[in-house]
């Protein structure tokens, strides 16, 4: 099958709105969709998707395409892997000798080495007792042993070694995989994980990336991952995703957890929606992943972890992320692990349900720390609460969160709750408001002022506005285009991409072809392609009736009458200095510039 043949399959076969809607939640909104970008952060939905046309197009960080482009970029997979995965999605096969990527090949055989290596350890930990007694005493059930393929790394050096050198495997490429290390100033290899639970670590498309590794013995360190690779960035995958995104987009909640174990144990009581960093703080970069599934996420950490300390220190960079983060108040020493051991799922269920937003949560911690009854302890409080309550985006939501803040300081004394408390919060409240006034005033007006300047320089001219007026008609219907092209010319057009577009319109109209929109953009260079797609995903446009886009095509004669003027009267200028010939080409086109203006100015 000719692979321009086969890709055109794929994508007729690939309904854009069904790939996209498994990474987003989109909503209608007329003939279109619309979603919060999975590309960028942003708190109103500007990405569009066009069912009809099968395009979509982010408004605020300008990325668009096809079925392919967006698979391409929200897997972070190459063209060959996207047709790939999407052939075996629609079900759709190709003859093997076909021609592959050289990146995307070698992408395959650190994954299909993963593949193999979790076939290993499964087998060990079926065999080994060690293994076979920790699962027990943990009382991971078959079920979830199945669900997390989790495996076991015997004591030896080369178990993993032998093994993949009796399957021919290149123990080097072993190593690119992070599954055995050289050894140090000697030749060869040693296996990375030994005396190890193996827990494989999947990608939203359930392939096996990388590996954490826990001790059953108290060897250090307890928890040992792969490390980063060609196929695993530890700072975007989070453990558990994979079996967790059904759940996550169907509860539109993501619960983030510190350990693979929280993970297995909340699957255990029957909560789905659990994901864990993998011995890194969460990252903004993991929101971001998070985000394509929903916007609501509830940190369950350990309250005196180090994780839910650095979390604390980075609420700035989550608050631009575009996720609702909640912490959800887990008693200090505890993890969701041991809590739903001891308590059950329910309780750990409540816990999330009851999760206060990540500033109430750092207020609190703040408040406790101080004695509020004594002047230097309220000082301190301000001090320490201002820089927290800042990093809330929103003057209104810095307001709301003061008042909960001191209705809190409230009940954080009862048995002092009198009237001079009620005094001395409101104290607090108006120093903090003050200082946050006086500290965003100056932060507002530079960003006022940087807005004004690009909503001038993004205004498109009249000129421009009419020009995409008359293509997003004539992109309507076959009937509009005849019309159009019935008044003028594709050269009329005065943007070399808009004209690009305009003769394959012309074109199509003139041939009577479908508009079959998606494979016509792809007769286009690539810049005009791109505003093809723009128009196609451009939203609540209303129809302009005939004499508006009369009026259209009015204002592009015009520019051209003033266009051919300017030239007439340069080439005049020339004539009369004495510099052009009678023979010169554009002596001709001096005077049947004039003959054109003389008569009424029609088409080009
Ligand atoms: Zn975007």
């Amino acid at each position: 099958m000719a692979s321009e043949e086969f890709r055109e399959q794929v994508r007729e076969r690939s309904d854009l709105l069904e790939v996209i809607s498994e990474h987003v939640a989109l909503k209608q909104a007329g003939r279109h969709y619309k979603a919060l970008c999975p590309f960028h952060s942003e708190k109103t939905p500007s990405f569009t998707v066009n069912p009809e046309a099968q395009v979509w197009k982010c408004w605020g960080c300008g990325l668009s395409g096809d079925v392919f482009a967006f698979v391409m970029k929200i897997e972070n997979l190459t063209f060959p892997e996207t047709l790939e995965k999407l052939a075996a999605r629609a079900g759709i096969k190709r003859a093997a000798s076909e021609g592959r990527d050289r990146s995307n090949d070698d992408r395959d055989r650190l994954l299909k080495l993963n593949a193999m290596a979790v076939q290993v350890y499964r087998e060990a930990a079926k065999e080994n007792p060690t293994a076979v007694e920790y699962l027990r005493e943990r009382g991971l059930t078959h079920d979830l042993i199945e669900r997390f393929q989790i495996g076991y790394a015997p004591p030896t050096w080369d178990y993993l070694i032998n093994r993949l050198i009796r399957r021919g495997i290149d123990l080097a490429e072993a190593e690119r995989a992070g599954l055995v290390a050289a050894r140090q100033g000697r030749s060869g290899y040693y296996d990375r994980f030994r005396n190890r639970i193996i827990l494989p670590i999947c990608d939203a498309l359930n392939r096996v990336v990388a590996f954490g590794g826990r001790a059953v013995d108290d060897a250090v360190p307890k928890y040992l991952n792969s490390p980063e690779t060609p196929v695993f960035s530890k700072s975007r995958v989070l453990y558990g995703l994979n079996l967790a995104r059904k759940s996550v987009t169907a509860q539109d909640r993501v619960v983030v957890v510190e350990g693979y174990f929280d993970v297995i144990a909340a699957h255990q009581a029957g909560i789905e929606q659990v994901v864990a960093t993998l011995g890194t703080a969460l990252t903004p970069e993991h929101l971001k992943v998070l985000r394509r599934y929903t916007q609501n996420a509830v940190l369950a950490y350990d309250a005196d972890s180090a994780g839910m300390a650095a979390a604390l220190r980075s609420i700035h960079l989550f608050e631009e992320s575009g996720v609702r983060l909640k912490v959800a108040r887990i008693t200090e020493g505890e993890d969701p692990d041991s809590l739903i051991r001891k308590q059950g799922g329910a309780a750990f269920e409540r816990i999330v349900e009851e999760g206060v937003p990540i500033v109430e949560y750092r207020l609190r911690a703040i408040a406790r720390k101080h004695d509020l009854t004594t002047e230097s302890g309220r000082t301190g409080l301000v001090r320490e609460a201002i820089p927290a309550l800042r990093q809330v985006v929103s003057d209104t939501d810095q307001e709301r969160y003061l008042d909960r803040y001191i209705q809190f300081l409230l009940l954080l004394n009862p048995e002092r709750a009198g009237e001079r408390l009620t005094r001395m919060a409101e104290a607090i409240r108006r120093e903090i408001s003050q200082q946050i006034q006086r500290s965003s005033r100056g932060a507002k007006e530079s960003a006022e002022s940087f807005q004004n300047t690009r909503m001038i320089s993004s205004a498109p001219s009249a000129l421009a506005r009419a020009e995409n007026q008359l293509l997003q008609s004539a992109m309507e219907s076959a009937e509009r285009c005849q019309w159009l092209f019935g008044q003028i010319a594709p050269e009329t057009f005065v943007d070399e991409r808009k004209r690009a577009i305009a003769d394959l319109l012309w074109q199509v109209a003139a041939t009577g072809e479908k508009l079959e929109t998606q494979s016509l953009a792809d007769r286009l260079e690539p810049e005009a392609r791109q505003l093809f797609i723009d128009f196609l995903s451009e939203t609540g446009s209303v129809p302009l009736t005939e004499p508006e886009l009369l009026d259209c095509i009015e204002r592009l004669r015009h520019y051209w009458k003033r266009h051919d003027m300017k030239r007439l009267q340069e080439l005049r200028q020339e004539i009369e200095a004495g510099r052009l010939s009678r023979d010169d080409p554009r002596f001709q086109e001096y005077w049947q510039l004039r003959l054109e203006l003389q008569g009424s100015h029609t088409g080009r």
